[in-house]
Order: structure tokens, then C-alpha cells, then sequence
């Protein structure tokens, strides 16, 4: 956990004193909210007086659900911390509470459709376990498929009752930069066209970064991220609906300066950058899988919630 401060303490020196960011600040969660997400059963087991993990991820995930209660109604809020994706409703990992999936049960009347969209270099098991049978929230991952949890296959496309409503784009650790933000471009313009969500929270993984102690893209460098974070800020601006974005993973040298990117590419200030955003085709052989994807999830948005894949075979 000592790596963990220490980023988000330089981020901070980064971020300096301007814009949108919300630290993480002692405060509460009704039991309520938290019991929307996990399930009370896995909650008792927490002991909040032995397990200092406990007492920081609740930290984290109150002050991230304050943020968003404060913030929201100004457009966006990033919050320095957070994307805690691996923990299910009834398990803990590395860390105990799941922010983004309690702040998406807590918003679920005033949004009723919610997307995440979840770049951290690994598949976030917890969101997708959490959301599977959900029609109302859109979770969609591009994440290493040879690392740990071992989940997120494309085949993986939500139950019955959701289905198409869990998008998953694996990727190969060698992948090229032009095939991920293609492939990001494309399926983000699909899917916020179709779901037409209220509400979109952003998991800007730094773990994506070819330095990355744990994971990493080996094609993938500070500039690329900055790339892959302007390809996200333009779908979320076209779908001008209130957003969260959170750190997720990063332990290598350059996880600071990637999220202090991240903070300016949202906060719209790159002061002597001349990035453009992407705007290239993908390689025809590369289209395989958001082909997939789109075929199979045809018809998808336009039913009505819940509705499912059997009114799709009702009228076949
Ligand atoms: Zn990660």
C-alpha cells in the first residue's frame, strides 16, 4: 500500500492547486448505499478495527461518493483515486470496497443508464460480476488478456436478462497503439451512440504504461496514454452527460505523470502539446473483433431494458 500513497501523493504535487480534483477526505456511507453494491453478509466478515485496507478503500469510496454527490451537477469530477474494479459484491482482493460500483447503485434512480468505461491494463472482474444481470449499467473493458483475473473474454457478454450490456475487448500485451485506439474509437462510438448513457464513469488505468511494475503495453508509453485518454474525453464530451473519472492501477515510475495527463487532458489545459486526437481507420485485419461485438449485440440498445435476448428469438 506504500507504493499506492506515494502516486497519488506526487500526483497531487503534479495537480498543484487549480481544477476539477477531489482528494480523498474522511467521511461516511450509509450502510444502506454500501449494501446496494456488496452483499451484507460479505460486509459483516470486515473488520474495520484489525484491517487498515478496510479503513483506507472506505475512505476512498466515501469520499469519491461525496465528490460525486457535490460535483456532478457542474458536468465533471475526477477524483485522485479509486477504480477499485476487483472486488465483487461478495469478495475482496487486494482492496475491500468496489467506489465505482457503489457510486453506480447509488446513482441508479437519478441515472438510469450508467457506462463504465474501464482502461486499466486488468479486466475488472468485480464491475462485471457486479453488473452482469444489470441492463441499466453498460460496463465495457479493453484489458491484457493474459494477466490475472483470467476474466474478461469477449464471449462474456451479459446474462440473459442484460445481454450485450458487458463489452469486452481483450488485448495482447504487444498490441499496437493505432489497433487500441481504433478499436477504442470505434466500440466507443457504438456503444455511447446506442446506450445513450446519463452517466459514464471513466477508470483511466495507469497501469497500461510499458514501465508498469505489474502489468503494462509494451507499445505503450506516457504519449500513447495521453492518445488513449483524449479518444475517451471526446466520446464523453459528445455525449455531454455528467462523468467521474478515477485512477485505477499504475505502479511504475511514470503512474504520476500519467494521471497528472489524465487530470489536464480532462481538465482541458496541455500546455505545449500539440496532440491530436485520433481519428484513423483500423486495419481491416483487426476488425475481427468489434465485427463480433456489433453482430452479435445487433438490436441490442434500441429494446427496452430487461427485455433481453428472448424477444429477440420470440420473433425469429
Ligand atoms: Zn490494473
Amino acid at each position: 500500500m506504500k507504493k499506492v500513497h506515494n502516486r497519488y501523493k506526487k500526483t497531487v504535487e503534479l495537480v498543484g492547486k487549480g481544477g476539477i480534483v477531489w482528494l480523498p477526505v474522511p467521511g461516511e456511507i450509509d450502510r444502506a448505499v454500501l449494501e446496494k453494491f456488496h452483499e451484507r453478509e460479505y460486509l459483516r466478515e470486515i473488520n474495520f478495527d484489525e484491517d487498515e485496507i478496510a479503513r483506507i478503500d472506505y475512505t476512498i469510496a466515501a469520499s469519491e461518493l461525496h465528490g460525486v454527490e457535490e460535483y456532478l451537477d457542474r458536468g465533471g469530477l475526477f477524483f485522485l483515486g479509486g477504480g477499485f474494479h476487483h472486488e465483487t459484491p461478495k469478495t475482496g482482493t487486494f482492496g475491500r470496497f468496489n467506489d465505482v460500483g457503489i457510486v453506480l447503485k447509488h446513482l441508479e434512480e437519478r441515472f438510469p443508464r450508467r457506462m463504465v468505461i474501464d482502461l486499466d491494463c486488468h479486466h475488472g472482474n468485480g464491475l462485471e460480476i457486479g453488473f452482469y444481470d444489470d441492463p441499466t449499467v453498460l460496463y465495457f473493458s479493453m484489458h491484457r488478456e493474459d494477466l490475472w483475473p483470467h476474466t474478461g473474454k469477449i464471449v462474456d457478454l451479459g446474462s440473459i436478462r442484460a445481454f450485450g450490456f458487458n463489452v469486452n475487448y481483450p488485448l495482447r500485451k504487444d498490441v499496437e497503439p493505432e489497433e487500441y485506439l481504433g478499436a477504442l474509437s470505434a466500440l466507443l462510438e457504438y456503444l455511447v451512440s446506442g446506450f445513450r448513457p446519463e452517466f459514464i464513469v471513466y477508470i483511466a488505468g495507469a497501469d497500461i504504461d510499458r514501465e508498469d511494475g505489474f502489468a503494462g503495453l509494451s507499445e505503450f508509453g506516457v504519449e500513447e496514454i495521453i492518445r488513449r485518454d483524449l479518444v475517451v474525453r471526446e466520446h464523453i464530451r459528445k455525449a455531454n452527460v455528467p462523468h467521474l473519472v478515477v485512477l485505477g492501477g499504475g505502479w511504475g515510475v511514470n503512474a504520476p505523470e500519467i494521471h497528472y495527463n489524465t487530470w489536464r487532458v480532462f481538465a482541458g489545459d496541455l500546455p505545449g502539446k500539440r496532440l491530436q486526437v485520433y481519428r484513423g481507420g483500423l486495419p481491416p485485419d483487426r476488425l475481427r473483433k468489434i465485427k463480433f461485438i456489433r453482430e452479435v449485440t445487433a438490436g441490442v440498445f434500441s429494446r427496452k431494458p430487461g427485455k433481453g435476448i428472448y424477444s429477440t428469438f420470440a420473433k425469429g
